[in-house]
């Protein structure tokens, strides 16, 4: 298996949409495969991602678990439909989940990750006790893949993250930081955040966004093509050498058009490229 560097370009890549072949032709050889929410996790599935793997000679770091339902369309849409937040789908997402992480063991991946939704602040409130739990009982069935399971950043500031992953009290537990959401969200600055939970980072995403505009009742930033919005790369991928991170930096892009998609990932990649030879 390929031995990657320290802050090497990667890409976070969507089962049934991106190709490994299309992906690996950008110029990257690591990432992150998100399964979307109706995807059969058959053996099949199974055998088709280990042969691309090995033909592509590619890594994947993680399997991002996405769910069925979930709309990122406003903050209220989000806080409605992601994750483990909504009561009602609560019990088939943790069976889902569970489920990813026995797909990523069987592609000898050793961590997954999710939004698990806006964690709700209040520690004593039921709704925060039942999510709490069901963490637990993920990273109790990753552990005994021998994974993580990491927790995407940006829903909620940095100090609610650290309470919550304190209070769930689990080994494996780790954050996906991804830097563009804290400030589409308008949780933090990303920067500062990364400082406070650099102990917990065992994956980032590479993505760029503006302030949600207070005029606007969205309450969500606009996502940017890296390098164009209001993260700072730079100072992004500075902090992480600084914190000790030695991972991939999984460039995201999220727009409809595939061929503007690709484009922007590979516009991505190449800042990242040139970031890394400037260090
Ligand atoms: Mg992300």
């Amino acid at each position: 298996m390929q031995v990657l560097e320290p802050l090497e370009p990667g890409v976070i890549l969507w089962a049934g949409r991106d190709s490994l072949d299309e992906i690996r032709s950008l110029g990257v050889r690591c990432g992150q495969l998100a399964i979307p929410g109706d995807m059969p996790l058959t053996p099949a599935a199974v055998e088709e991602w280990k042969a691309a793997v090995a033909r592509t000679d590619f890594t994947l770091v993680t399997v991002f678990a996405a769910y069925d339902g979930e709309s990122y369309a406003d903050a209220a849409t989000v806080q409605r439909t992601v994750g483990f937040i909504p009561p009602a789908t609560r019990a088939e997402r943790e069976q889902r989940t569970f489920a990813i992480s026995d797909f990523a063991a069987a592609l000898g991946v050793a961590s997954i990750a999710c939004h698990i939704g806006f964690v709700p602040h209040d520690s004593s409130d039921p709704e925060y006790i039942a999510v709490r739990e069901v963490v637990r009982r993920v990273c109790d069935h990753a552990a005994r893949h021998g994974q993580t399971f990491a927790l995407e950043t940006g829903q909620e500031p940095a100090a609610i993250l650290l309470a919550f992953i304190r209070d769930v009290n689990r080994p494996n537990l780790r954050i996906n930081f991804d830097p563009a959401n804290m400030i589409l969200y308008g949780t933090g600055d990303p920067v500062e955040a990364l400082r406070a939970l650099g102990e917990y980072v065992v994956s980032v995403h590479a993505k760029d966004g503006d302030w949600p505009d207070p005029k606007s009742s969205r309450g969500l930033g606009a996502e940017k093509p890296l390098g164009q919005g209001a993260v700072g790369m730079e100072r992004f991928v500075s902090t992480l050498a600084d914190i000790g991170f030695r991972g991939p930096l999984n460039v995201e892009r999220e727009v409809e058009d595939q061929s503007q998609r690709l484009r922007e990932i590979k516009g991505g990649i190449e800042l990242l490229q040139k970031i890394n030879r400037q260090k």
